[in-house]
């Protein structure tokens, strides 16, 4: 999955993105309202992490017009103003969940976790489909019960799918949210990738849609 963190405070912002990482999302930072902008218009964002506090501008009139413009990815506000009427006024621009600074890091991995799920229509911290299950607090997968260690890279293409439910996932959606817009991926990663989850998971794990992309399989018992 891809986050977009976007914080100024470069102490914050690194102790956010090294936490992201481990659980093997792709996060990309930016550190002022105008490349915020821009990096949502250009890239396929699963989830905002935004500080109300930037230095160009304050980020909740940005929330509002992503709102308005239709945006719909999940925003996590993080700020240092423990007012309720901040509460009230950041979930009112359009925020979907709310951190008061300092907070930590575990449990902006348990809302980041929580957003995402209710996002994709998941309401219990499992995401199940046939016989695999992902647990989103663990990452830990099953499939008819069985245990299968995935790698983390893995593991977040089986999750970005999953997520997806039954739709098509582009390549490059898939290469966004495992990787962002900092590394340069080469050509074929991605199919090795799909190649070690089929080989894994089972080859009915994930379905090829020829030039478009790919989605989640069956994966039920024959
Ligand atoms: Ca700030």
């Amino acid at each position: 999955m891809h986050v977009l963190l976007v914080e100024d405070d470069d102490l914050v912002a690194s102790g956010i993105r090294s936490a992201l990482e481990i659980e093997g999302f792709a996060v990309d930072g930016v550190a002022t309202a105008a490349a915020a902008d821009a990096a949502l218009a250009s890239l396929t964002t699963d989830l905002v992490i935004l500080d109300i506090g930037l230095p160009d501008r304050d980020g909740l009139p940005l929330l509002r017009e992503w709102r308005a413009a239709g945006r719909r990815e999940p925003v996590l506000l993080l700020t240092a103003r423990d007012a309720v009427a901040d509460r009230v006024a950041g979930l009112s621009a359009g925020g979907d969940d709310y951190l008061l600074k300092p907070f930590d890091l575990d449990e902006l991995l348990a809302r980041v976790r929580a957003l995402l799920r209710r996002a994709a229509g998941f309401a219990a911290p499992v995401l199940e489909h046939g016989e695999l299950r992902f647990e989103t607090a663990s990452r830990a997968v099953t499939r008819a019960g069985r245990s299968i260690a995935l790698t983390r890279r893995e593991t977040a293409l089986l999750e970005c799918l999953l997520y997806a439910g039954n739709r098509v996932v582009s390549i490059e959606q898939l290469k966004d949210s495992l990787y962002g817009f900092e590394a340069d991926i080469e050509g074929n990663a991605l199919s090795v990738h799909i190649h070690n989850l089929r080989r894994k998971l089972g080859a009915d794990v994930v379905e090829t849609v020829r030039g478009v992309g790919y989605r989640l399989g069956a994966a039920k018992a024959p």
